[in-house]
């Protein structure tokens, strides 16, 4: 993949990132907010913030989320991001525009799903 093309996707995961870390913080901020009352001590919200883990506060979709992302940039980072981890084929630019974590090409996704249908019954 084109060093421009790397620089764009990387641009639009740290976003998405962004966006999902937001959520986590303002998730935490209404925590806070619910449990003022019962609480003798001043709660920082400031230093709640400053939680290294706050990603760890995301659930279930929004965690799994977040490491994909994490795993795309890796991949960003590695030179690898936009080669399909089943066939090694590049994956169009259209669809990873779409879905930027996606890590297979569009036959091996197909192929995937084919396969979760015919086990899943
Ligand atoms: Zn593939």
């Amino acid at each position: 993949m084109k060093p421009e093309h790397l620089e764009e996707f990387r641009t639009l995961l740290t976003e998405e990132k962004r966006r999902l870390l937001e959520k986590a913080a303002h998730t935490i901020e209404n925590e806070i907010e619910l449990s003022k009352d019962d609480m003798a001590d001043d709660v920082d919200l400031a230093s709640a913030l400053a939680d290294q883990n706050l990603s760890l506060r995301l659930r279930g979709r929004e965690r799994s989320l977040m490491d994909k992302i994490d795993l795309a940039l890796e991949r960003i980072d590695n030179e690898e991001f936009g080669e399909c981890v089943v066939c090694g084929d590049d994956i169009a630019l259209k669809r990873l525009r779409a879905r930027p974590v996606t890590t297979m090409c569009i036959s091996c996704k197909e192929e995937q799903e084919r396969r979760e249908q015919m086990y899943s019954d």
